[in-house]
C-alpha cells in the first residue's frame, strides 16, 4: 500500500515536466494519492492537462495566485469536485526577470511587491481559503524554499528575501493551523534546472558549483524532492511542522569551499 493512499493532494506550480511540482506529483501518484492541479494562466492549460492525465487525473483549474478571486474560485471548485482535501503543494515563486540582475540594492519597489505577493503572501491566502476543506483530516501543506533565504547567493536578490519571509511564514502558519491538527513545512531544495531557475543570472555557474562541492558531489533531482515531499505529507511525519528540510545533498552543511578533492 502506498504511503499516501486515500489522500487527496492539490498540486500548484507545474509548468512542465522539469518543474519540481512535477517530481512531487509523480512521487505522490506512485504512493497512491489522488491529484488535482492548478495552472497559472491559459498558456499553461494544455501542458498541465497532459501532466494531470499522465497521473490519472482530469482535475485542472486556472489559479493565478496574485488574484483573490482565483483562490476563492479554486476553493469552490475543490468543494464541488472533492469536498475535502488532505495535502497542498505550493511550488510557486516569481519575481520580474530584471530583479535577478545586479544586486539586492537595485531592487525596485514594484519588483519587491510582486516577489513577496506571489512567492510568500500566496501561501497565506491559499492556506486560509482551503483550510475548511481540510477539516478533520490532519492536513499537510508544503512549500519550496532555497538556501538563498539563509546566505547570500549573488543575483538571487529579492527572491532570497522572499524565501526568508516564506520560511518564517511557514513557522507562523504552522502555529496557526496546529490547533486544527494540520502541518506545514518547507523543502529547501538544491538547484534544479527549471523554467524559474533560468531567470536567475548565472544560474548554470551556481548549479555547477553547488553540484561539485556538496558532500555527495552530485546534482539534486526532482525525484529527490518528490520523495521527501511524500514523507512530509505522510502520516510518518505527523510530529513535524514548521520545519525547513534541506534536500540539497548536504550542500548547506559545508563550512569550507568544497570537498577535499575540490580544494586541493
Ligand atoms: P517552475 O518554473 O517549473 O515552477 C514555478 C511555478 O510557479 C510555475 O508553474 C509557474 O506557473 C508558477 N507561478 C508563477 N507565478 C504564478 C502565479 N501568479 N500564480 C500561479 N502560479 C504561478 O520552477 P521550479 O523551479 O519548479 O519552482 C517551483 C518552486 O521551487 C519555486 O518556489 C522555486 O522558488 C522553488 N525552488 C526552485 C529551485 C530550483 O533550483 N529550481 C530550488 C529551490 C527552490
Amino acid at each position: 500500500m502506498g504511503l499516501l493512499e486515500g489522500k487527496r493532494a492539490l498540486i500548484m506550480g507545474v509548468a512542465n515536466e522539469r518543474s519540481i511540482a512535477y517530481g512531487i506529483a509523480k512521487a505522490f501518484h506512485r504512493e497512491g494519492a489522488e491529484l488535482a492541479f492548478t495552472y497559472a494562466n491559459e498558456k499553461l492549460k494544455k501542458r498541465v492537462e497532459e501532466v494531470a492525465s499522465e497521473f490519472g487525473s482530469n482535475l485542472t483549474f486556472e489559479c493565478d495566485v496574485s488574484k483573490d478571486e482565483h483562490i476563492k474560485a479554486l476553493r469552490e471548485w475543490l468543494e464541488k469536485n472533492w469536498g475535502s482535501l488532505d495535502i497542498i503543494v505550493h511550488s510557486i515563486a516569481y519575481a520580474p526577470k530584471e530583479e535577478f540582475k545586479g544586486g539586492v540594492i537595485d531592487t525596485s519597489r514594484e519588483g519587491f511587491k510582486i516577489a513577496m505577493d506571489i512567492s510568500v503572501y500566496s501561501l497565506i491566502a491559499i492556506t486560509r481559503e482551503l483550510l475548511p476543506l481540510m477539516e478533520g483530516r490532519n492536513g499537510s501543506i508544503i512549500t519550496l524554499s532555497y538556501y538563498g533565504a539563509e546566505k547570500v547567493v549573488p543575483h538571487y536578490n529579492v527572491m532570497g528575501i522572499a524565501k526568508a519571509a516564506l520560511e518564517c511564514t511557514v513557522r507562523y502558519l504552522a502555529y496557526d493551523i496546529a490547533k486544527y491538527g494540520h502541518r506545514i513545512n518547507a523543502i529547501s531544495a538544491g538547484p534544479v534546472k527549471t523554467l524559474a531557475a533560468y531567470s536567475i543570472t548565472g544560474f548554470h555557474l551556481l548549479m555547477e558549483h553547488t553540484t561539485k562541492v556538496n558532500p555527495f558531489g552530485r546534482a539534486i533531482t526532482i525525484e529527490d524532492v518528490g520523495d521527501t515531499a511524500v514523507f512530509l505529507c505522510s502520516d510518518w511525519a505527523r510530529a513535524i511542522t514548521g520545519e525547513v528540510i534541506h534536500v540539497d545533498n548536504g550542500y548547506h552543511i559545508m563550512g569550507v569551499f568544497g570537498r577535499e578533492e575540490e580544494i586541493k
